[in-house]
């Protein structure tokens, strides 16, 4: 337990490079993560940009470590063998056969994520489908996928119908006519379903069950922690023609709470730099977002996104207990909030729970007073906050101030020493912030860098240091093993003796051809056992490998 808090209070910190040049795991390109390990020491590796847990994603690499031929081989097959079967444009196909039916005639198979007309019906026998299928159902797929709320990287929480209607009403409002919804699906369903609204709307999201739903003009299968578009050039086109067209455009997103905000805030302003090139647009231009997060990680969202400020409106969700309001929710209702980089004037609420400050010139919950003290409307949870004249701001209603701590606390508080929130992530030590750590030697740590030496010194014949060490030796020298799979794409396409040229070529290769090279990750290692002439066995052996190396660093 010790040992857990002493990791939890040394930090993990994202080094933004550009993402492209990383190795990449099955959710695109992974981010060099830099653990701090106290006294100065710190070690950096590559690692899932959106899977924080292990189990959902075993992508680990030292970024000191080498990058063997058999590894960057075995991370390529995981990426071509994690793709769907069916393109996009295949799965669709199918929607359109089946919106002709009728609804009696449609089902879903929630085993297979496929939508399936009655004759199909039969090869599902064990798998759990759902029939009939309603026009309702079939633009709006979200009320039949089972939400993946468990995965903690998904964490799909769907807005409630009252939370989708005051979004659109924000958006109608801001005399909006395009909408980029990323990792919202509901807003898109709305709009998308909604001539009416004479808004249009493209979907981007991780979860690519949507390909069944939406076309690929409508849906993409993207990550918002790495700026990766599943689907490559094509989906990135499209994603690019749709923000450059000269219409009032808005991002709507709603992103896992518990992912790195540097990457989101940083995938953001890629975003925001596409929509400003392609309309010739001067850097000061704002691209307008409704950021949908926790008041409790309002830090988090200003840091990153300094522009932002926090609307008073409590989100509300058809399945998230903790964000909720009713019996099962939080006690003060929701803690979701929507952020905002423009003025909060422009962002009416409904008039039932909510009303107008004149002073703040801001809609805010009617519970939510004006403080002439601290001259706002101070209130974060929607509760009335009083104001604390010894701690000189709005404190929560039933906080009491207490002289030892000298500020304001729940009453059942332990008194803690001042200035213990101040540790250092570099060595553990209180008093001063990791970047004022004495230890810290300009970006590089001492110890890092001492290990270097050491280890060049063992070695005569040296491991790459990182990534790009060895992009650049592989470059210079001319025995090149592929450099990303880009490099290697293009090298198969110019060679004839062929491996699959593209997940494309790929697909249609095995639809075709029944005789041919591993078809699976399992064969593959198979192969490799028999053979004895090769480095990681299994992907399982690998992970053990990397298990133990981690867990040296935590
Ligand atoms: N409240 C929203 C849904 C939010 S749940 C609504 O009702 O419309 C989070 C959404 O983000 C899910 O749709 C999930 O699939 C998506 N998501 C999770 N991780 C993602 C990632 N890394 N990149 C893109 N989308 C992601
Ligand atoms: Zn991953
Ligand atoms: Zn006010
Ligand atoms: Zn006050
Ligand atoms: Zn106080």
């Amino acid at each position: 337990n010790n040992k857990m808090a002493n990791s939890d209070r040394l930090g993990v910190d994202v080094i933004i490079n550009d993402l492209k040049n990383n190795p990449s795991c099955v959710h695109g390109p992974t981010v060099l993560f830099e653990r701090f390990l106290g006294n100065g020491h710190s070690r950096k590796f590559y690692s899932c940009s959106t899977c924080r847990d292990r189990r959902d994603c075993g992508f680990f690499h030292l970024a000191d470590g080498k990058i063997t031929s058999c590894k960057r081989e075995l991370w390529a097959r995981l990426v071509i063998e994690a793709a769907p079967i069916l393109s996009h444009q295949e799965r669709f196909k199918i929607w359109k056969t089946v919106k002709r039916l009728p609804a009696s005639d449609r089902s879903y198979c929630s085993s297979c994520s496929s939508l399936l007309k009655k004759s199909d019906m039969s090869d599902h026998g064990s798998c759990a489908v759902i029939s009939p299928i309603s026009d309702e159902q079939l633009s709006h797929p979200s009320t039949i996928l089972v939400p993946k709320e468990s995965s903690k990287f998904e964490a799909q929480y769907l807005f409630a119908t009252s939370s989708v209607s005051v979004i659109v009403g924000m958006l109608q409002n801001l005399n909006t006519s395009r909408v980029l919804c990323i990792g919202a699906p509901r807003v898109h369903e709305a709009i998308a379903s909604s001539p009416h609204l004479n808004m249009s709307s493209l979907m981007m999201d991780i979860d690519d069950r949507y390909c069944s739903f939406f076309s690929p003009k409508q849906f993409i299968q993207y990550n918002m922690f790495n700026h990766h578009f599943f689907e490559g050039e094509t989906a990135k086109n499209t994603y690019e023609h749709f923000i450059s067209v000269d219409e009032n455009l808005v991002i709507v997103t709603d992103p896992p709470f518990g992912g790195r905000m540097e990457l989101l805030a940083h995938n953001l302003k890629q975003i925001q730099d596409d929509w400003r090139r392609s309309r010739g647009l001067d850097s000061h231009r704002e691209l307008p977002v409704l950021f949908v997060f926790p008041y409790f990680m309002e830090q988090q969202v200003i840091s990153s996104l300094p522009s932002f400020t926090m609307l008073d409106y409590q989100v509300d969700y058809d399945n998230h207990p903790l964000y909720s309001s009713g019996p099962k929710g939080m006690k003060n209702g929701s803690a979701v909030r929507v952020f905002v980089n423009l003025p909060q004037s422009m962002f009416p609420l409904p008039e039932e729970s909510y009303h107008l400050c004149k002073v703040c010139d801001r809609w805010v919950s009617i519970n939510n007073q004006h403080c002439d003290k601290c001259n706002g409307c101070m209130s974060k949870d929607g509760r009335t906050y009083k104001h604390c004249d010894g701690c000189n701001k709005c404190v929560k209603p039933s906080w009491v101030h207490c002289s030892d701590c000298s500020r304001c606390q729940p009453h059942d508080h332990r008194c803690q020493e001042a200035g213990s929130a101040l540790t250092c992530h570099m060595c553990g030590h209180s008093g001063h912030k990791r970047m004022d750590c004495p230890k810290r030697k300009l970006g590089c740590t001492l110890s890092d860098d001492e290990s270097k030496r050491k280890r060049r010194k063992r070695n005569k014949n040296t491991l790459p240091l990182s990534l790009e060490d060895e992009r650049m030796r592989r470059k210079t020298n001319k025995n090149t093993l592929p450099l990303s799979l880009e490099d290697e794409r293009m090298r198969r396409k110019t060679n004839k003796n062929t491996l699959p040229l593209s997940l494309e070529d790929e697909r249609m290769r095995r639809k075709t051809n029944k005789n041919t090279l591993p078809l699976s990750l399992e064969d593959e290692r198979m192969r490799r056992k028999t053979n004895k002439n090769t480095l990681p066995l299994s992907l399982e052996d690998e992970r053990k490998r990397n298990m133990e190396i981690f867990s040296q660093l935590t």
